[in-house]
């Protein structure tokens, strides 16, 4: 038996299921360029710098002392004393710090980050202006040819500095136990340049034996970064 010849199809059916193959495609298309803009939209999204509101955030300068490159080619690295070096010890103290602040919302900006600053001491001062700081805080220790002397002094120039100077010196030798050795005026130049409250702490002897232990144990340098940045939000907050 021959087979039945199959029928032809009208060509306006022929045309019929082309639209709606054309209409399955244009379909699927369209919903692949909409998955690839929104991959790419959030591509951009992630991409682009966020702002964050700044209002109300206070900024402090902190300024490890030493570890400037000097006229002769060497580098200050402060008090040595027992193998210890005060520029890394008060680098140490203002990293410690400048977290410490962070997490009470504060804005912190090193002077130096690392063994060595590209900042004059006028220039530390110059940075803490520039970006509008509320209070400028370097640390030293102290060092003295007796190995006697011991203690925390908080130096200040300006008057409007004298009231953070004393708080930081209260609660410096309360909560650290050291000795206190009074608020001072001295005349050093980050002090003299400064045109925001500004303190300079010495925070203990390094020439002191016992002082140049405690100062050398990084679980006291964490608690005298909490002490002072305690101290600045009870300033601040005022
Ligand atoms: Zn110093």
């Amino acid at each position: 038996m021959q087979p039945m010849p199959k029928p032809r199809q009208s060509p306006s059916k022929v045309r019929a299921r082309q639209r709606v193959r054309w209409r399955k495609w244009s379909l699927l298309l369209a919903l692949l360029m909409a998955a690839l803009s929104l991959g790419l939209w959030r591509f951009i999204a992630s991409h682009r710098p966020q702002t964050l509101p700044m209002a109300h955030r206070p900024i402090a300068v902190i300024d490890a002392g030493h570890g400037a490159i000097l006229t002769d080619g060497l580098l200050d690295a402060g008090a040595v004393w027992f193998g210890l070096r005060e520029a890394d010890l008060v680098m140490d103290l203002a990293r410690r710090l400048q977290a410490a602040l962070e997490r009470r919302g504060w804005v912190a900006i090193l002077t130096r980050d690392g063994e060595v600053t590209p900042f004059s001491l006028s220039g530390r001062t110059a940075l803490a202006r520039q970006v509008g700081a509320n209070v400028f805080v370097s640390l030293h220790l102290n060092s003295s040819p007796s190995p006697k002397p011991h203690g925390v002094s908080v130096f200040y120039w300006h008057p409007e500095s004298e009231p953070l100077a004393a708080l930081l010196q209260r609660r410096l030798s309360q909560r650290l136990k050291l000795r206190d050795r009074g608020i001072q005026r001295g005349a050093f130049v980050v002090l003299l340049t400064a045109t925001m409250p500004a303190v300079l702490v010495e925070l203990g002897f390094l020439s002191n034996p016992q002082e140049a232990r405690r100062l050398s144990d990084p679980v006291f340098r964490a608690q005298a970064a909490e002490v002072i940045a305690a101290a600045l939000q009870e300033w601040w907050a005022k």
